[in-house]
């Protein structure tokens, strides 16, 4: 019988910092990583050399294998202002451990990052009374500019301080098992024991192997949003404890870096938000890539979603930010997830399978962009294989109300940014909205089972949910 002392789901990097944790605290613990992705150095994404997304089977190199969505991220990590006494980005940590506390956990975090090859140049620290100028620009008109400082990695450098977390953790004989998907997790009388697991590499999902089975009397759930369904399923099948949320549903939008020039600059990333008319609805800006790239990454059910990225040293001339909406969803409606699913399914419909494109002056105009409008738009697009359409059929008219008004807006701080040339594509998504109920020390109902990082809902960010597995090993090595 294979047993440890812990099982962590998924490879993310809030699980790879409990890992990392876990070698500086108590080397004699036996730990299993399972990944249903790749190693980090096996990860790729075909859509530069084919010119456009090709749903990779099983699974999308974007969002799954060793780091998780943080290898092709542009690898932002959010830290903190000293004197801020709350959290403004990055998740809830703080809500479990406290303000103090996850400060003091950041700080312990980035010295890894920067010991692992991180840059030491921190963003948006140099430029206090241009930031200060724009916060206040932004107050007239209602909005709120969160300035925090930023360490930047850049996609490629992202992937290289990944592979050596790995090398180091292999080194430091944490057991890991790649393209191994867990498919269920086994819990008797309210405790867990362990999960079952079946081998995926290349593999349909038709053409899979008999499960197997690891047994742990402690099971961490580090899923990150790809495992959403997947939480979905476990939560109903073994009656884990939940609370609904919410689903934060937009678009990514793409202007030339020159609109965002202060913005980028004194800052690196600006985050907006404000509550536009009519409907009063949160809307901010959200993962800013200056000179950067828009992406497109598969989910569960092949649901592509848009994103966005920045190399350290390859540039475009555009910057690329999401504009996300939460929603709250009041009674009898409780589905955050489905709802968020379905409009990108409609939309995903609309462009045969694609990111759809669509140019702000054609939303205003009450048209569709078409192919040969975009070739000769000012803004070119930096994801090829987005389809020029209309996002509006698909995105309800709450969501598009708020987006456009808080366009408007943002145009009266950052001139430009209305500008009809700029690009909207759809859908971004982010479905973190199945919070699961944990405790102080991110157990959930079941005995022996606890939740870090982006899946469970606790954390939005790298920083964020590789501090929450920092945490994770902490309270394991002390219960
Ligand atoms: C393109 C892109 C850009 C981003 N840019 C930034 C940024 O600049 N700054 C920032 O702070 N954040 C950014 N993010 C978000 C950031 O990457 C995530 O917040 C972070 O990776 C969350 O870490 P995690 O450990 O919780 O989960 P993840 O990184 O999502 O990892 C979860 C892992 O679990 C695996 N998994 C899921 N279910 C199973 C299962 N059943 N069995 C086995 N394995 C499973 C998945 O394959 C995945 O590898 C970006 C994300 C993307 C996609």
């Amino acid at each position: 019988m294979k047993k440890y002392d812990v099982i962590v789901v998924g490879m993310g990097p809030s699980s790879i910092f409990f890992a990392y944790e876990m070698t500086k605290l108590n080397k004699n613990k036996k730990i299993l990583l399972i990944e249903q992705g790749k190693r980090v150095e096996d990860r790729n994404c075909p859509i530069e050399k084919v010119g456009k997304c090709v749903k990779c089977k099983p699974y999308c190199s974007i969002t799954s294998g060793f780091s998780g969505a943080g290898a092709f991220s542009d690898g932002k990590l959010s830290l903190y202002n000293k004197d801020d006494e709350d959290f403004y980005v990055g998740g809830n940590l703080h809500k479990y451990v406290g303000v103090e506390e996850t400060k003091k956990l950041i700080d312990y975090t980035d010295k890894i990052y920067l010991k692992f090859g991180a840059d030491s140049k921190l963003e948006g620290t140099e430029f206090a009374d241009e930031v200060k100028k724009l916060k206040d620009k932004a107050s007239k008109e209602g909005l709120t500019l969160i300035d925090i400082p930023i360490r930047h990695l850049g996609t490629e450098k992202a992937h290289e301080l990944y592979k050596k977390l790995e090398i180091y953790l292999e080194e430091n004989n944490i057991d890991m098992m790649f393209e191994t998907k867990v498919e269920d997790l086994i819990i008797e009388d309210n405790k867990i024991k362990g999960v079952k697991i079946q081998k995926v590499n290349n593999k349909t999902s038709e053409e899979l192997e008999e499960t197997d089975e690891v047994y742990a009397d402690k099971v961490v759930i580090a899923i990150g949003r790809k495992g959403a369904n997947w939480l979905v399923d476990m939560c109903g099948k073994h009656q884990i404890e939940t609370k609904a949320g919410a689903v934060d549903i937009g678009i990514r939008y793409e202007l030339p870096d020159s609109v965002m020039e202060k913005v980028n600059k004194y800052m690196y990333e600006g985050k907006f938000i404000g509550k536009p008319g009519p409907f009063k609805d949160k809307v901010r800006t959200f993962c800013q890539n200056p000179s950067g790239f828009v992406s497109a990454e598969v989910y569960d059910n092949n649901l592509s979603l848009v994103n966005g990225h920045s190399y350290k040293e390859r540039k475009s001339k555009n910057t690329n930010l999401a504009i996300l909406v939460s929603h709250n969803f009041t009674y009898p409606f409780n589905k955050p997830i489905e709802y968020g699913r379905n409009v990108a399914k409609n939309l995903n419909e609309l462009g045969n399978g694609n990111i759809v494109v669509q140019r702000l002056g054609d939303i205003y105009r009450g048209k569709r962009t078409w192919n040969e409008e975009l070739q000769n738009n000012s803004v070119v697009p930096t994801l090829k294989s987005a389809v020029p359409g209309d996002i509006t059929f698909a995105i309800g008219y709450r969501t598009m109300t708020d987006i456009l008004q808080f366009i408007r807006t943002l145009d009266k701080v950052v001139e430009g940014f209305a500008n009809p040339d700029n690009l909207l594509y759809g859908p971004e998504i982010k479905f973190y909205s199945n919070q699961l109920v944990i405790d102080k020390n991110f157990e959930t109902n079941i005995k022996g089972l606890y939740s870090i990082g982006d899946g469970g809902g606790m954390t939005r960010g790298l920083m964020m949910a590789s501090a929450s597995g920092v945490q994770m090993a902490r309270i394991i090595e002390r219960t």
